[in-house]
């Protein structure tokens, strides 16, 4: 069809009939549509137009070893002549599904050796949710039943996974959260401590969730769930002492701690997964984009020791899965991506070079700039916070619209970063090439200086 329909064919189609995720559909027409991308190599996409855009969104937080990697689409190809589709339900398996269980467990942090597979992040935490009151009423305390999050945080779209994220305008859409979901305070020093050294406000943001825990009770409280670094709600990235906070809380409490590895996971922050970076000592991981680089829909659960033990001996049946949990092709991606990980030394070099590198490369082409109140990165996700008085952080009028500005002029510069309410955020694949990182800040301070000359401050 691509072959005879022209690129303009193919938009008037997609305007006719395609409704997109996480848009104003109305809003899309009357903007004559959407850009159509045709290609990707390495950072890089190019749209019908013939631009080279440099993607240091990594699609969306996913495409860890780049774009177009032939490893990839061989082993899928290999995998579906070999054997499309089996599933996993009926006492069988399939060589990659065995194979990836068992790399998924030796490369997760220790009393993580069991795996659940489902097809989208928002599909895992539905399991986990799943699990977990499961487990409860297994332990005879069924009256735990309450999940906390954090305000801003993400965990997907489905009913569930919608009510654990901390999203008050997809909330505002059909009167979620559900009942028994809660949010406190994300652990956000730039926009929360108000001066409070980031150590102290660690603390404290931690202890908002055992406040939450007594005023519940802790006998109805089931878990707790956090991103390592909060993505969608702006690269949200807690003080040191967070974590370990949240791991003696969840302990006395006996609450079950579940780590949302969805983007932090496979190399992101310089660790294979965020709770090595920041110590979390979690019951539950949720893996899904980076695990196939966004090659092929897949996510898993690994659920820890402990609760694996008592799901295996006193579970029965567990009366869930999805069609294609431990869909073989996707497996199959998911291994050959976790092998260019680890044969690029990947998680390494986004720990000890790139991330630094591009880091400081942020940092002297902002310096001082007028409308940046803070640049802050982790391996190689980060935000540029965006503000009018760089000393008290005063924001710009009109409640978080200027990331959006500054996010339009990057897609203009042909570079992608993406608008979270008044900040940019970064998360390029882990291939970046110094050169890329050297044209990243040149375009991010492009782009702010023309987001500042909007603003009228330039
Ligand atoms: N958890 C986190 C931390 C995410 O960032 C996302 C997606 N951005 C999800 C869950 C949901 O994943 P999916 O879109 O694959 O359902």
């Amino acid at each position: 069809m691509n072959a005879v329909l022209s690129n303009h064919d193919l938009k008037k189609l997609d305007d006719a009939h395609h409704l997109h995720p996480f848009t104003d559909f109305k809003e899309l027409s009357a903007q004559g549509g959407s850009r159509l991308i045709t290609r990707g190599e390495g950072c890089w996409i190019e749209d019908d137009s013939g631009n080279r855009i440099l993607d240091a969104m990594a699609g969306l937080w996913c495409v860890n070893v780049g774009y177009g990697r032939k490893e990839l689409a061989e082993a899928g190809y290999r995998q579906m002549l070999d054997l499309s589709f089996y599933n996993t339900f009926f006492k069988t398996t399939t060589g990659p599904a065995a194979l990836l269980s068992a790399k998924l467990a030796e490369i997760t942090p220790a009393g993580f050796n069991k795996v659940f597979f489902a097809n989208s992040g928002s599909e895992a935490n539905d399991t986990i949710v799943r699990m977990v009151r499961h487990y409860w009423n297994l332990k005879g305390k069924p009256s735990k039943k309450t999940f906390i999050s954090r305000t801003h945080g993400y965990h997907g779209t489905t009913m569930a996974s919608t009510s654990l994220g901390g999203m008050s305008v997809m909330h505002g859409q059909g009167d979620l959260p559900l009942p028994g979901f809660v949010h406190v305070m994300p652990p956000y020093p730039f926009d929360l401590a108000n001066g409070m050294e980031p150590e102290a406000f660690g603390r404290l943001a931690a202890r908002m969730v055992e406040e939450k825990i007594l005023e519940l009770g802790a006998e109805n409280v089931a878990a707790f769930i956090g991103e390592p670094i909060q993505g969608a709600g702006g690269v949200i990235i807690p003080p040191d002492s967070y974590w370990p906070e949240i791991n003696r809380i969840c302990r006395e409490h006996d609450i079950l701690l579940i780590a949302d590895e969805v983007i932090c996971g496979f190399g992101r922050l310089g660790h294979w997964f965020g709770s090595q970076r920041f110590g979390i000592e979690a019951d539950f991981m949720t893996l899904a984009k980076g695990i196939t680089s966004g090659y092929v829909p897949l996510s898993a659960v690994m659920v820890g020791d402990r609760v694996a033990e008592t799901l295996i001996e006193e579970g029965g049946e567990f009366y869930h899965g999805f069609t294609y949990s431990g869909h073989p092709v996707a497996c199959a991606v998911a291994l050959a991506n976790i092998a260019v990980i680890e044969s690029e030394n990947l998680v390494e070099r986004t720990r000890t070079d790139i991330g630094p590198y591009l880091r400081a490369k942020l940092e002297e082409a902002l310096d001082g700039h007028p409308i940046v109140g803070e640049i802050r990165s982790e391996g190689l996700i980060g935000a540029i916070e965006i503000v009018k008085d760089r000393k008290t952080r005063e924001r710009f009028p009109g409640g978080g619209k200027v990331g959006l500005m500054a996010r339009d002029h990057c897609f203009r510069n042909n570079v992608i970063l993406r608008g979270i309410r008044d900040s940019l955020v970064f998360s390029p694949p882990l291939t970046l090439s110094h050169g890329e990182a050297d044209e990243i800040a040149r375009l991010a301070k492009l782009s702010l200086d023309q987001t500042a000359r909007d603003l009228g401050v330039l």
